[in-house]
């Protein structure tokens, strides 16, 4: 190997991530957050009213309680934390990166709560495992997607996270591909082309949600300038929250989903 290249391995050390499930993130990291048990009135109303996607939330109350139960949904959530800076204290954010899902209401942390993390297994249909637990091919659409989530996918397969390792790529037709990931708040120009490549794709097939806007369209909530009626009629498999999403949310989401341990 020429003295040059030796010299820039030296520098740079082995950027290879030999377990995935174990990484620890830079405390730069926004990931699953945590809000304290005690949040007053005024600090749950300040939080809903600067969040700028209605990610903020109050479950109904209970009346034998002094204080409500404050909500954060990872499906709605930027991941902006400008209500962690309002309640520092009652609102962190961890470095959890491990927040996919294959059940919508799991996305949805509740102050002071222990609730469900992860997928229910019991929720995974069967053919899942029995077809893709060894290898899984995916197609992905961006409809109407930034770019952010979709440079994130592209970092799953680099040579850090190498999720091909598992036997798990991104394919260029949905003819040679077992499910579709889905990027952007689908636009309505993009939704025949979604339907279009989800239809090219042979059964059995997967959907995951990668990213807010897919998940719930985020900042773009309501604009006449989307089309989401596919999700009305088709079963999700998982949702990856994050805007954009880690690529070891997506990695590590995706292996629970195909039952690799
Ligand atoms: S971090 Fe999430 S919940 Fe908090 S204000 Fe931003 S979007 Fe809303």
């Amino acid at each position: 190997m020429p003295l040059k290249e030796i010299n820039i391995f030296r520098r740079h050390g082995s950027q290879y991530v030999p377990d995935l499930r174990k990484v620890r993130l830079p405390e730069i990291f926004r990931g699953k957050p945590v809000i304290g048990h005690y949040i007053t009135p005024a600090e749950g109303h300040l939080a809903m009213n600067l969040c700028p996607t209605g990610a903020v939330g109050l479950l109904p109350a209970n009346p034998d309680a002094d204080h409500g139960l404050y909500t954060i949904d990872l499906g709605k959530c930027v991941f902006c934390r400008e209500c962690e800076f309002a309640l520092p204290g009652k609102i962190r954010f961890t470095g959890d990166y491990k927040m996919a899902t294959n059940v919508r209401e799991r996305l949805v942390v509740v102050s002071g709560g222990d609730q469900p993390a992860g997928l229910d297994p019991g929720k995974v249909r069967k053919e899942i495992r029995s077809f893709f637990k060894h290898a899984l091919k995916l197609r992905q659409v961006s409809a109407g997607g930034d770019n952010s989530t979709e440079m994130e996918l592209n970092a799953a397969g680099n040579v850090n996270f190498d999720m091909g390792r598992y036997g798990i790529e991104f394919v260029a037709s949905p003819r040679h591909a077992d499910g579709i990931v889905i990027t952007g708040p689908i636009s309505e120009n993009m939704a025949e082309a979604l339907q279009i490549c989800y239809d090219a794709i042979p059964t059995p097939k997967i959907i995951i949600l990668a990213g807010t806007d897919a998940i719930s369209s985020g900042i773009f909530s309501g604009s006449p300038a989307l089309n989401r009626t596919f999700l009305n009629h088709h079963y999700v498999d998982l949702y990856v929250p994050g805007n954009p999403p880690h690529p070891l949310t997506f990695i590590n989401g995706v292996l629970d989903l195909i039952g690799r341990l």
